[in-house]
């Protein structure tokens, strides 16, 4: 499996922007995620209704059950307008569009996204695309660690959870005592 694919950098803009609308997407989030990807996509303020949209569809794709994921990918991937090119724009290595010429910020992110995850699932499995699994922590990722079994967003989350349920296993000992 590779991971360092087009397609997994599509399934990683998906997460972020799921990441970004957690509390609510504002445009400078928005263009946060662009400008972190270095996306070549030029985002109005009347994209971000759009957009918002966009983050709500592709929420439940993270940390869903394994069926529910495939299920709900192939339904979207069902109302995409696809139109594969070869491209080699602004000097960069050719690489795959699947929107159409032409097509507006939001529906290029919508179709890339959603190709991007039905590639990881269908490479790697359901199972990659993530939620963090610390109390009160919505963010989503793709896992491409090699052994497949992430649970965290950070090494914060992880460490956080991991002395709580040290603490909560030490806790019938201090009663005792
Ligand atoms: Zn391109
Ligand atoms: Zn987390």
């Amino acid at each position: 499996m590779r991971f360092d694919r087009y397609d997994n950098r599509a399934a990683q803009v998906a997460a972020a922007l799921v990441t970004a609308a957690r509390d609510g997407l504002t445009l400078a989030a928005l263009r946060g995620v662009i400008e972190q990807f270095d996306l070549p996509l030029h985002v109005d303020p009347a994209d971000l209704a759009g957009a918002v949209a966009l983050a709500d569809e592709l929420t439940p794709l993270f940390g869903s059950p394994a069926d529910a994921t495939i299920a709900a990918i192939d339904d979207r991937l069902a109302t995409l307008d696809v139109r594969p090119r070869l491209t080699t724009h602004d000097g960069r290595d050719p690489h795959l569009h699947f929107e159409p010429d032409g097509a507006d910020t939001v529906t290029r992110l919508r179709v890339n996204s959603l190709m991007g995850l039905a590639a990881v699932v269908a490479d790697a499995g359901p199972q990659r695309l993530g939620r963090c699994a610390a109390a009160g922590c919505e963010v989503v990722y793709v896992d491409v660690s090699r052994n497949g079994r992430r649970r965290f967003c950070s090494t914060a989350c992880a460490n956080r959870t991991h002395v709580a349920e040290h603490r909560a296993r030490q806790r019938p000992r201090a009663t005792r005592a």
